[in-house]
């Protein structure tokens, strides 16, 4: 387990035992890490009686709508009034999951401008400074993961009850893509060896997560493949897109597309993944990739993202055929860690 600096400690739990109004914080599109890992924070200052209000830029994934506290969870987007009211009598941000301001939104210039203090904990390469006291562990297989860990040093594993145990595993869990990459470091099964003893329901967790879908989802996953899929040989690459009609055909709800950009993945010799979705005056691009070539330089490079070395995203203000365009045109310009990869 990894150990937090002693001076990091003492000022977050001075702020935390100081602090009247406590906000948590994730990215925009939270991904189940980041609602996993605001959720066990959530419910463990509500247990020690703080006033805490969870906030997420936008819409919350449908797939995780099961898990406890999930309503409790407040969507900025749609309750902006409400939203303001709470960042303005914040003291003290715990910040999720996220390397940047960018990724607030439209959250971002109340919460960084704001004298609350801030402590951020997250995985992502580079974080900016954003937050007097920041956890950055770039080996950590999630945030949940060092939440974990935040909760050993700053309170202590006792008070990690079934519920917070359920929330970090869902985070650790899908991060991980059920502990299939960014999982090889043993702290992380020790941690999961730990959560399991608090007797989580492990294989009620996972067909929750990925058997909880609709009917039309998984049909529009079928025309993604069957219909949107191009895959470009010469450049170990592949890439999906969807347009809006795609999406409106198949009744589409946040969270469906979630983990349809692994599948190019699974073709023989593609080491580089993408899709491409239709959003409102937006594309939106994620990334995945297998080795060393990095996903998060395309997207840093191209589309206005960043993320880490395998799993990236990003936005296009260009349309959805002209963004595909522009994919195919750069990449030559990484040729250079496609060979590497060949086998
Ligand atoms: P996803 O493809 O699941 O949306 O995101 C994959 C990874 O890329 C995540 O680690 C996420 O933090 C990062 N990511 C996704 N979208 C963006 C974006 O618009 N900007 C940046 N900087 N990172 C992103
Ligand atoms: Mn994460």
């Amino acid at each position: 387990m990894e150990k937090l600096d002693v001076k990091f400690v003492e000022k977050a739990q001075q702020d935390i035992s100081q602090a009247k109004n406590i906000v948590i914080v994730s990215h925009k599109n939270p991904d189940g890490d980041a609602i996993g890992s605001g959720l066990a924070l959530y419910h463990l200052l509500k247990n020690k009686n703080k006033n805490v209000v969870f906030v997420v830029p936008n819409q919350l994934p449908v797939y995780l709508n099961w898990m406890n506290a999930y309503a409790e969870i407040l969507n900025f987007e749609l309750n902006k009034e409400k939203g303001l009211e709470i960042l303005d009598q914040a003291d003290l941000f715990l910040m999720l999951d996220f390397n940047h301001r960018s990724r607030l939104s439209d959250m971002g210039d109340k919460i960084i401008n704001s004298k609350a203090a801030k402590i951020l904990i997250d995985h992502h390469p580079n974080p900016e400074e954003i937050a007097e006291l920041i956890y950055s562990r770039t080996s950590a297989s999630s945030t949940a993961e060092m939440v974990y860990e935040f909760i050993e040093s700053v309170f202590s594993l006792e008070d990690i009850n079934k519920t917070i145990a359920e929330c970090l595993f869902v985070g650790i869990m899908t991060d991980t893509g059920s502990f299939s990459y960014n999982s090889s470091n043993p702290i992380t099964f020790g941690i999961v060896s730990n959560l399991l003893k608090r007797e989580i329901d492990k294989d009620y967790i996972t067909d929750k997560i990925y058997n909880n879908y609709s009917e039309s989802r998984l049909r529009l996953l079928g025309h993604a493949i069957n219909t949107n899929l191009r895959v470009l040989p010469e450049y170990q690459a592949a890439y999906i897109f969807l347009s809006k009609k795609d999406l409106e055909n198949y009744n589409f709800q946040p969270g469906d597309t979630e983990g349809f950009v692994n599948y190019p993945l699974s073709i023989h010799n593609v080491v580089f993944s993408a899709i491409f979705i239709e959003k409102e005056g937006v594309t939106k691009c994620s990334f995945r990739s297998k080795g060393s070539f990095p996903a998060n330089i395309v997207s840093k490079e191209n589309f206005n993202g960043g993320g880490h070395i395998n799993a990236a995203g990003g936005e296009s203000k260009l349309g959805l055929s002209e963004t595909i365009n522009k994919f195919e045109e750069i990449l030559p310009k990484y040729e250079k860690f496609l060979k590497q990869n060949k086998s």
